[in-house]
């Protein structure tokens, strides 16, 4: 079951990465709650240690539920391997670190997830690793004017958040592998149902899977997916070619590099034997089967999810007070046509409007909303509201905010799965309260 790719996206988001016969033929995937697996007998300890026989020795490493998670989650992107960590936070983060450990550039879209934002500009220097934030990241020659010898990467959410924007993910892989630099795509708004990167070009594609891939809001965790593509042997990436003592064999006297042990899957290779083995954010097998059972309903879930938020979006719309509707969904939007190219299951269900009144008013809606959560998540089957002004993006210098349009009066939307006419009735009655 390891190559499934020829099926469609709803077959293998059930099946894929997943063998029955290997699992008393459960019918669920079990859940390997166990830190460690049975060496057996002396020799196969040598061969699991030695990376000669694919196996389980310890959960921080590996573990047959993760597993399964990160083949199906490659098979859904098309990717040739993945690694399942503990939060979107530590998949952002080991990603990067992975590519400009030792120093080093990357350029970033400055129209990113907060927390993103905060790390890159103030904890990530600390590391030898900065930053250039481009504004517009579809703007190539701005993106191109800013390669230089130690830049190591590129770095673009697909959909922003909260105002949709889609980045051009083509145009920017292109420019990358021009370099001999990877691209790397943060796809948690879309998911891998409403968008695959790397059939656009990107390299690898990160996900906070706390969102729309698990879909409940119930569990925190991380996906890297690796394309398998790139040669990380370029001359660029020093630490892919160094040799390495764990991948060598000491008594024999040899070291061997990541590149010449995994070819062009070095980076998911690296990833799990550097980062998830040294660093430690693992996600826990209990946690890897909420995000597998959320992907069983990923597509159902996003249909439907989709189609309310467009309604919901054209309401707003026509509503008198509402200044703008910030979604590249609707077919006024300066992006529609990348966005009809890149997105024919439609942008996502997460969108943001402006009110035309105060942000005082603002807050009165979030007093009145009766079904509608206030609270700082998006993806869940609940449906949310929230001011990122002043709450999810607040780790955002106010500078920045204000090019992206990000004012006191804009509310996001994450539209969840109840009935899209009660919730327009939900905030149409605390729009009309705030505005009495
Ligand atoms: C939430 C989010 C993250 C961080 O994910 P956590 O699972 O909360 O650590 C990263 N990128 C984007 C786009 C997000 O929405």
């Amino acid at each position: 079951m390891a190559v499934e790719s020829e099926k469609r996206f709803d077959t293998l988001k059930i099946h894929a990465g997943y063998d029955p016969k290997q699992h008393n033929y459960a019918s669920q995937v079990p859940i390997y709650q166990t830190v460690a697996f049975g060496f057996s007998d002396p020799e196969r300890a040598e061969r699991l240690v030695n990376l000669k026989e694919k196996g389980f020795s310890y959960t921080r490493v590996g573990n047959p539920t993760t597993d399964v998670l990160e083949k199906r989650i490659a098979e859904l992107d098309g990717g040739s391997e993945a690694v399942a960590v503990g939060s979107g936070m530590a998949a952002v983060s080991y990603t990067l670190l992975n590519l400009a450990e030792g120093g080093g550039r990357i350029i970033t879209a400055a129209n990113i997830y907060g927390t993103s934002f905060d790390e890159f500009r103030t904890l990530f220097p600390k590391f030898g690793i900065t930053f250039d934030f481009i504004d517009d990241i579809n703007d190539l020659d701005r993106v191109e004017a800013k390669i230089r010898d130690d830049t190591k990467a590129i770095f673009a959410e697909s959909v922003t958040n909260p105002d949709t924007n889609v980045t051009h993910v083509e145009a920017l892989a292109a420019l990358a592998h021009k370099h001999g630099i990877p691209l790397v795509i943060d796809n948690t708004f879309p998911t891998p149902y409403l968008f695959n990167p790397i059939h656009y070009g990107a390299d690898i594609v990160v996900y906070s899977s706390t969102k729309g891939i698990s879909g409940h809001g119930e569990v925190v965790s991380g996906l890297i997916v690796d394309a398998g593509k790139f040669d990380y042997g370029n001359g660029r990436f020093k630490q892919f070619e160094e040799k390495e003592f764990v991948l060598g064999d000491e008594e024999a006297q040899v070291e061997r590099s990541f590149t010449e042990t995994f070819g062009t899957r070095a980076f998911a290779a690296r990833i799990r034997v550097k980062y998830l083995r040294l660093l430690g954010a693992v996600l826990s097998p209990i946690e890897s089967y909420f995000v597998l059972l959320g992907i069983e309903t990923l597509s159902e879930r996003l249909k439907k999810q989709v189609a309310s938020a467009e309604k919901i979006a054209s309401f707003l719309a026509q509503n008198p007070h509402v200044k703008a509707v910030h979604y590249s969904g609707l077919s006024d939007h300066p992006q529609h046509e990348l966005v009809n190219r890149y997105f024919p299951r439609g942008v996502g269900a997460i969108f943001a409007f402006e009110i035309d009144g105060t942000e005082a008013q603002a807050k009165k809606i979030l007093n009145y909303v009766k079904i509608f959560s206030y609270l700082p998540n998006v993806g869940d089957a609940r449906s949310l509201i929230v001011n990122p002004g002043r709450t999810t993006h607040r780790e955002i210098p106010s500078a920045y905010r204000r090019k992206s349009g990000l004012t006191n009066t804009l509310l996001r939307l994450s539209i969840g799965l109840e009935d899209a006419d009660d919730l327009i009735g939900d905030l149409d009655q605390a729009i009309r309260q705030a505005f009495v």
